[in-house]
């Protein structure tokens, strides 16, 4: 079914009886063409764009969980391109126009909205820092604006500007920049990709990766042994575990990244904003939730919660800058497993060994990458060549030290990279 206005009308008057589950659930063939391992929003887009794009529709989706229970439906939703660094910058901008279109492309409405995104900035160098970040974006062609004190309060005047640690001295606007329904992406992706002949099995953990002779040939699933002569990894904060599979040793670890959801509260903060001198960042949902997080957990781990210091520094920062949050019900706190690289930035690339291929190291920014990410992997696995925007995403970068792009991406200073 195409969905449309016409079809909502339709359902309505004759009972909501039309509505189909938007994708199959098939049982595993013996072999693929490809196989992506990780049903998250870059495995799923990765298929998507490999029919779409390539014309390959051959292909297994094989996740272990079930689709939307990953770091895909569990982040805070921010979509921006405001990155600095050449490598970063191309890439984050051409994710962001194919955001712009999405909902059209799918047939599915992801609930893209470019409310605007602000940086603050609390310190004469951090504005300079600012200032040179977005020049980057307009060089890239994306939009930045940079406000004064005055020009923060006439958009967010209900920040505490006066603080005397951190006062608030103006900020970063992307207008652009904002927010997406996490897992109706994930959704979006799956039954458009379905739709194209992918199969999307869940339940179906990847327990080996067969390689012979150099040449990936399949993988071992709890639901039997897959044959392939290509396979991507996608597994976000199990990418190292995934790997080792194959005998890779990556340079990542796992962290987890919590994130806090309110009450539903009337609307009161219709930007996405950030603070610039602790790990804080906050929005509304559509809801009226206020969504909110922070840093990630110090040590490295694969359990999906978090713990009460993190929740606790959280909770200062967002008292530092809006105090009138302390009135509001947290709800809801959750945990997800980061993938983090040492310089911040991810990796698109071939591996040793033919055939397989891996996508991974987001860090704590790979939902805004989800149609960025998918479109170069499918373009990497389809054709062997690196997509240009996401062509300094390689992994020989931490073997030699070249190339590394030292970024953490929202502008507040790095803590582990
Ligand atoms: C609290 C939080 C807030 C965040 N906020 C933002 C934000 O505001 N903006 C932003 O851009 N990014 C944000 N992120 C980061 C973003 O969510 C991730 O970088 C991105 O979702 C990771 O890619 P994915 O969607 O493919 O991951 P996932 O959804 O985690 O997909 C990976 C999948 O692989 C599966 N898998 C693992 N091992 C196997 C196996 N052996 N076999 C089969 N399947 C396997 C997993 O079950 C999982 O479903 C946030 C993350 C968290 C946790």
């Amino acid at each position: 079914m195409r969905y449309s206005g016409f079809e909502v009308i339709k359902e309505g008057i004759f009972g909501q009886k039309g509505w189909r589950p938007v994708w199959r659930n098939p049982d595993p063939k013996p072999a693929y063409d490809a196989i992506i391992i990780g049903g998250g929003g870059h495995g799923l887009s990765t298929a998507y764009y490999l029919a779409k794009e390539h014309g390959l529709t051959n292909i297994a989706v094989l996740e272990k969980g079930y689709i939307g229970g990953g770091n895909v439906g569990r982040n805070t939703t921010i979509v921006r391109a405001n990155y600095f660094l050449p490598g970063n910058s191309e890439f984050y901008s051409h994710s962001l126009r194919l955001w712009e279109g999405l909902a059209q492309d799918l047939n599915y409405n992801v609930m893209h909205s470019q409310r605007g995104l602000i940086n603050l900035f609390h310190s004469d160098g951090q504005r300079d820092a600012f200032a040179r970040r977005g020049n980057a974006m307009i060089n890239q062609g994306d939009d930045a604006i940079l406000l004064d004190c005055d020009g923060v309060r006439r958009i967010l005047p209900y920040l505490n500007f006066d603080n005397a640690r951190f006062p608030i001295y103006g900020g970063l606007y992307h207008p652009r920049g904002g927010t997406a329904r996490h897992d109706a992406v994930a959704w979006g992706y799956a039954r458009a990709a379905d739709q194209r002949g992918v199969d999307i099995i869940q339940n179906c953990e990847v327990t080996g990766i067969d390689i012979e002779g150099g040449q990936v040939i399949g993988v071992q699933t709890t639901r039997g042994a897959i044959r392939a002569g290509k396979v991507g990894i996608v597994v976000a904060g199990r990418s190292s575990q995934v790997a080792a599979m194959a005998g890779m040793r990556l340079p990542i670890e796992s962290h987890v990244l919590q994130a806090f959801v309110t009450e539903g509260l009337k609307p009161c903060i219709d930007h996405v904003v950030s603070f610039g001198m602790g790990h804080f960042y906050i929005s509304q949902s559509d809801k009226g939730g206020l969504v909110f997080g922070g840093d990630i957990d110090f040590y490295s781990s694969y359990a999906a919660r978090g713990n009460l210091p993190m929740q606790e520094h959280v909770m200062e920062a967002a008292m530092t800058l809006m105090p009138m949050i302390g009135q509001a019900k947290v709800l809801r706190s959750w945990g997800g497993i980061m993938d983090m690289t040492p310089d911040g930035s991810p990796i698109i690339d071939k591996t040793d060994t033919d055939g397989l291929f891996i996508d991974c190291g987001w860090c704590y920014g790979g939902f805004k990458a989800v149609p960025g990410s998918g479109f170069s992997f499918a373009h990497l696995m389809a054709t062997g060549h690196h997509h240009p925007p996401a062509a300094k995403f390689r992994l020989n970068r931490f073997r030699d030290g070249a190339g590394l792009m030292d970024e953490e991406g929202t502008g507040s200073q790095h803590n582990l990279h």
